[in-house]
């Protein structure tokens, strides 16, 4: 559900870095959407939502693929017996669990989800994970998170998840890189590659493909962050003896090729190894993205606050595709986990956080941008308007990071421009 939030106001100012503070309307997705791309991920896990009808439309919706499979995702309807109180929500929920633990033995781990519905009516999920626990343990573990709307941003939804698996893991104190976010399973097995070329053997990824292959953590464990919007998973990490290589995000060549030197980095790989495992698949990567600069250098860009991923984003078009990002909204920015993405972001665009809707259309329409990036709420009514638009939520459920998606990136931002250009034909 795209959801539009009166925050309180606060006056709009700047920092060093020029960051415009904005606090008011927001149009942004809820955490529930990550289930989409999350239950990809861990294959024998399953997403429970305790939610409304709406929530339950809002992932069917997104994800009307899964018509096809057995399902991994489904919503818990709070109804109005739930509402009015007449009903005990925990003993319906953990009726609901029963049946479909029962029914899907293939399930080996249950998250309960929560939403904007859950929270209202104070249903602890938390605590009804652990209840759950000592019934199912261990054939399943049930862990819980919120993907509520009045919490959470979209991607956020999969910090939620990532966070709450965390603190389950096995422990080890051995030396081994982590990859920390989901990845599609062709770039995760790319990087793999990449970094066994450059003899990094101890390598293991976050959410794993399987429940029963959680990857152990602990003081040895140096973290790469692959999504630039895993705040709480990254603190949980820590807290578990973990260090973050600081590095920019692996977006585009330029990205790429700086977040693996990070890892080759700390673990001491040598720089001539790390040039001959990468040296190929940066040229490749160069040579798909000349494809698309003819089309997109000059271009001028605008990008509504969304995904988190818009300042990578900003950086990579301007860096390697010659595009000008006017404005580079983000719903949060961390400044140290983007610090290594500042340094190389040119200083003409606009940086902000957070949002006031009105006042950020006014300047995008003051822009006038030949592209606009931003939510599915945004993109209809814009377009009305004569603008050519671009859905951020596309960035999450393509496989955009590496070198060998480079050139698939810079086409997701070439296409709505063709296409306009068609249509004005
Ligand atoms: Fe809407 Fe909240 Fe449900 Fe998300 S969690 S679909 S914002 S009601």
């Amino acid at each position: 559900m795209s959801q539009a939030v009166a925050a309180p106001a606060a006056p709009e100012g700047c920092d060093e870095r020029q960051v415009l503070r904005q606090r008011g309307q927001r149009e942004v997705f809820c955490g529930l959407t990550g289930i989409i791309w999350l239950h990809r991920k861990i294959q024998d896990a399953f997403f429970l939502v305790v939610g409304s009808r709406t929530c339950a439309h809002l992932i069917q919706s997104a994800a009307g693929v899964m018509i096809f499979a057995e399902p991994r995702f489904a919503t818990a309807i709070i109804d109005d017996r739930d509402l009015a109180g007449l009903a005990d929500a925990n003993d319906e929920l953990d009726a609901v669990v029963t049946q479909l633990l029962e029914r899907r033995p293939d399930i080996k781990l249950l998250f309960l989800v929560g939403s904007c519905p859950s929270e209202v009516i104070k249903l602890d999920l938390s605590r009804a994970a652990q209840r759950l626990n000592t019934q199912f343990a261990p054939t399943v573990r049930v862990l819980s998170y919120s993907g509520s709307g009045i919490e959470t941003t979209f991607t956020q939804g999969e910090d939620a998840c990532l966070a709450a698996l965390v603190p389950t893991l096995p422990s080890s104190d051995d030396s081994q890189l982590l990859v920390v976010g989901a990845l599609a399973d062709v770039v995760e097995d790319q990087f793999a590659r990449l970094f066994a070329a450059m003899g990094l053997t101890k390598v293991r990824f976050l959410p794993p493909r399987q429940a029963g292959d959680m990857p152990p953590v602990g003081r040895g464990t140096k973290y790469l962050l692959a999504q630039p919007f895993l705040t709480d998973t990254a603190r949980e990490l820590e807290e578990r003896g973990a260090t973050r290589i600081a590095a920019p995000f692996p977006l585009g060549v330029e990205g790429t090729t700086l977040w693996l030197q990070a890892a080759a980095t700390a673990f001491g790989i040598t720089p001539a190894a790390f040039r001959a495992a990468t040296e190929m698949a940066q040229e490749r990567g160069k040579r798909a993205l000349a494809l698309h600069r003819d089309r997109l250098a000059g271009k001028r860009i605008f990008l509504f606050p969304d995904s988190q991923l818009e300042i990578p984003l900003a950086r990579f078009l301007m860096r390697e595709l010659g595009m000008t990002a006017v404005e580079a909204g983000t719903p949060y920015l961390h400044r140290q986990h983007m610090a290594d993405e500042l340094a190389l972001l040119p200083e003409s665009v606009t940086l902000s956080e957070g949002q006031d809707l009105e006042r950020q259309l006014d300047r995008c329409r003051a822009e006038k941008p030949d592209l606009v990036v931003c939510g599915l709420g945004l993109a209809n009514p814009l377009e009305a308007e004569g603008m050519t638009t671009k859905w951020s939520i596309e960035l999450l459920f393509t496989p955009v990071q590496g070198y060998d998606q480079a050139g698939d990136l810079a086409e997701l931002f070439a296409r709505p421009l063709v296409r306009r250009t068609r249509l004005a034909v």
